[in-house]
């Protein structure tokens, strides 16, 4: 990848030829022109412009460009504590989201919300936000009623342009608040009205714990009140094969599912099913394509428990094991790559109702990989119309 273009600093027109390009369906265009942070251009023939200023030029060399990667989960300060306070997981740093292909995440809080609260999350926001991210916020943690920034989930997500749902509200879980139906349900409410003011998706994310209830908090919401069922967000729906069945059926009448793609070796062992082999099972039984994405979990805490609740171990997610599972979901699953891209690009953000992201088109946000069609390695990411970070040549 020839350039002159300083690591990091904001082209004003960057124009990428040569490219199989996946929007994240594959298309017939081959070249994409950038102008600041948006796309302004996708065609085969860049001739066919006239371009009124100078212009860096990349030849892809006919890798694959892709959307960047839409995270819905990742603790970016960390997580965890289940142990004790021996147990707290790491912060994440700016560069390994970049690296891992992650242009766009949404934070949360988890179990302890005590010594780490929402002012540090938004701080860390900010700083990946300086670093050339997206990122953004979930308001509350997994307790209810839920903690906020300005006194409650309706004004953080107005007030606040980094707040886009409230979450992960923990349900089916011994390390939940064992929130009733009537506070779930106001706490929805709340992110819904917050988010129909704001002009946001307001989405409510929830932690699914291996509890006993599984989706069932979730259906009852739908069933007993007026809101609407794309407000749900439950996200570690592989945790076992039990809970995978309740989510393929709730995921057929039209309900979002979200997979967690850290797991651990022991996990599986338990019954945890990897989120590339949940996809497939999904698709298989009929869950509409755009209802499945994957989130990270990065940093957070992954517990283990044995069977009467006591700590066994803990390790933390990581942010690239979203693609990890990408490319297990096309290489050891065999589905093909537009099966698989909108699950970590398109779908997140619009379950998010991030519309300018997850899509290469005229007018998006310029975030895209450069991926090798060889080994599927991520080679550059760009986000918002910078060169981050890109796989040194090797000489
Ligand atoms: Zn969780």
């Amino acid at each position: 990848m020839a350039t002159n273009q300083p690591q990091g600093s904001p082209a004003p027109l960057t124009l990428i030829e040569n490219a199989r390009v996946f929007t994240p369906f594959p298309c017939e265009h081959s070249a994409l022109l950038l102008a600041g942070s948006r796309i302004v251009w996708m065609g085969r023939d860049p001739g066919d412009i006239r371009l009124p200023c100078p212009v860096e030029r990349l030849d892809a060399a006919g890798r694959w460009l892709i959307p960047g990667l839409v995270d819905p989960l990742a603790h970016i300060i960390g997580g965890g504590g289940e142990g004790g306070f021996g147990f707290r997981t790491p912060e994440l740093y700016a560069d390994e989201a970049i690296r891992a292909g992650v242009t766009t995440l949404v934070a949360a809080l988890g179990t302890d919300s005590i010594t780490r609260n929402l002012p540090q999350l938004l701080g860390k926001v900010r700083e990946l936000q300086a670093a050339g991210l997206s990122a953004y916020m979930y308001t509350g943690s997994y307790h209810l009623p839920a903690k906020t920034l300005s006194g409650s989930v309706e004004q953080d997500l107005m007030l606040l342009p980094d707040i886009i749902g409230v979450g992960e509200i923990a349900i089916s879980d011994h390390r939940s608040s064992m929130p009733s139906h009537q506070v779930l349900a106001e706490t929805v409410a709340q992110a819904r009205v917050g988010g129909l003011l704001a002009g946001k998706q307001g989405v409510a994310l929830f932690h699914l714990g291996d509890g006993r209830e599984g989706l069932t908090p979730l259906r009852r919401l739908v069933e007993q009140t007026d809101l609407p069922r794309r407000q749900l967000y439950p996200t570690h729906c592989n945790r076992s094969r039990p809970l995978l069945q309740e989510a393929i059926a709730w995921g057929r009448d039209g309900g979002y599912i979200d997979f967690t793609t850290s797991t651990l070796p022991q996990l599986l062992d338990d019954g945890e099913l990897d989120a590339a082999e949940a996809l497939v099972l999904c698709l298989r039984q009929g869950v509409a394509p755009d209802r499945i994405s994957f989130s990270s979990d990065a940093n957070a805490s992954l517990p283990r428990f044995d069977a009467e609740g006591r700590l066994l171990g803990l390790e933390a997610g990581r942010i690239d094991s979203i693609w990890q599972q990408a490319v297990l979901a096309m290489t050891r699953e065999g589905l093909s790559p537009e099966q698989v891209l909108p699950v970590v690009t398109r779908n997140p953000a619009d379950i998010l109702g991030l519309n300018r992201k997850g899509r290469l088109a005229v007018g998006q946000d310029a975030d895209l990989l450069l991926v090798d069609p060889d080994t599927l390695n991520i080679a550059a990411t760009f986000a918002m119309g910078r060169r981050l970070w890109h796989r040194p040549d090797p000489d």
